[in-house]
């Protein structure tokens, strides 16, 4: 018998960054008796099916020949020229060449990081922050420094002095109804931030999959669109929350040179996102009303919002803190006296109710009383029953 000689092992970066805890805990809680607060998915029977069925059909009649073929890396021109339509119809002028289509908006992130990033580079980031951006970096050897936050977003004088002592490459940020928080970033703070990084001199990347999901108010500007900062901001939306998550289409604009490193990037990482699914959605763009199906899902999540925040005063115990986001998916509670929301999960899962831990969205020293609800994928009467669950735990575990 020769000897075997085992493979090497996996990079030293997979065990460094690890799994994602979220999604740990989702596979924990998926049973069907559990009311799920923790999942941050869409509601699924609010997906257009017939809409979405109907461009499917049309462009495999029309064209399939082109809608299976390989294409270019840039992305779609029909998709490229409405997703721009519909961000200068929001304020922000844009061209289709000012895009690069992508598979879900988390494939920006990655091809951000890739063009930008050299390991030991220093990324900023919100702190709690979105994990599997935290997972994007950490995979390009970034070193990863926490801003300060509080109910408004993050703190604009503390990114300066901390920008001015690490010198980032980047700032990562979801200014709008943010995830884990639900938060914010006020208008002031968004040309404060864009100062900052004219001042200091570094990217910043605007993750935006939720602003269209506004349930009050008025919309913020992009910080994208602020004079100061729009030769250094890469701004990424998202179809996962206004049509289907499945259909893993986003877009990142960008300046010129950082959107062709990025273009570079994908052509390493998946050649271009899927021809037939972005032609899809150019047909469902162009024959059925977005705005109204995404009317009709902020009616229905605004409602499950105030379902939530309804139930909140009964179900938590006194001293609780939490939000009342605008819009988003997300609501931040912060449990008082030292209550452990990662050990407070095991019991609220046997009384079949589940939400996901504030802790592993830190970078800094987690508050462990902090945890994060999903408001959206349960109906107002299932959220009412769930939030009971949640009281009987908590009393339980007391
Ligand atoms: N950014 C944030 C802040 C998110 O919450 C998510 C999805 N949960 C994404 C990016 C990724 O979205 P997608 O790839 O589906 O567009």
């Amino acid at each position: 018998m020769r000897p075997v000689t085992p493979p090497p092992p996996t990079a030293a970066r997979v065990s460094a960054v690890g799994p994602s805890p979220v999604r740990e805990i989702l596979a924990l809680t998926a049973r069907p008796e559990v009311i799920n607060f923790a999942g941050g998915l869409p509601a699924p029977e609010l997906f257009d099916v017939e809409g979405l069925r109907a461009a499917y059909d049309r462009v495999l009649t029309a064209n399939p020949q082109r809608a299976l073929q390989y294409s270019t890396t840039e992305g779609d021109l029909d998709l490229r020229t409405a997703v721009a339509a519909r961000l200068t119809g929001r304020g922000l002028a844009t061209g289709p060449d000012d895009l690069l289509v992508t598979t879900g908006s988390q494939q920006a992130l990655a091809l951000l990081a890739t063009a930008l990033l050299e390991p030991g580079d220093v990324v900023l980031v919100e702190d709690p922050c979105y994990l599997a951006a935290l997972q994007c970096f950490g995979f390009a050897g970034a070193k990863v420094v926490p801003v300060p936050t509080d109910g408004d977003g993050i703190d604009p004088a503390a990114l300066a002095e901390i920008a001015r002592r690490e010198r980032p490459k980047l700032l990562y940020l979801v200014p709008t109804f943010q995830n884990p928080t639900g938060r914010t970033l006020p208008g002031e703070r968004r040309r404060a931030v864009a100062q900052v990084a004219a001042d200091l001199g570094f990217w910043i990347v605007e993750d935006d999959p939720y602003g269209e999901l506004r349930y009050d108010g008025e919309p913020e500007p992009w910080i994208a669109a602020d004079p100061a900062a729009a030769d250094r901001t890469a701004l990424l939306g998202s179809f996962s929350k206004i049509l289907a998550p499945g259909l893993r289409l986003g877009y990142l604009r960008a300046p010129a040179a950082l959107r062709r490193a990025c273009v570079i990037a994908k052509q390493a990482a998946d050649l271009h996102t899927s021809t037939v699914d972005q032609a899809a959605a150019a047909r469902y763009l162009r024959d059925s009303d977005l705005d109204a199906h995404v009317a009709k899902i902020r009616s229905a999540y605004r409602e499950r919002r105030d379902a939530m925040l309804a139930g909140l005063p009964a179900a938590l115990p006194a001293g609780s803190g939490w939000n009342q986001p605008a819009g988003g998916m997300f609501l931040w509670v912060t449990l008082p006296g030292g209550l452990d929301a990662t050990a407070l999960l095991a019991t609220a899962v046997e009384h079949e109710v589940a939400y996901v831990p504030g802790a592993p969205f830190f970078v800094a020293a987690p508050d462990q009383g902090a945890l994060r609800l999903s408001f959206t994928t349960h109906a107002p009467d299932e959220i009412e029953e769930g939030l009971r669950r949640l009281a009987k735990a908590i009393e339980d575990h007391l």
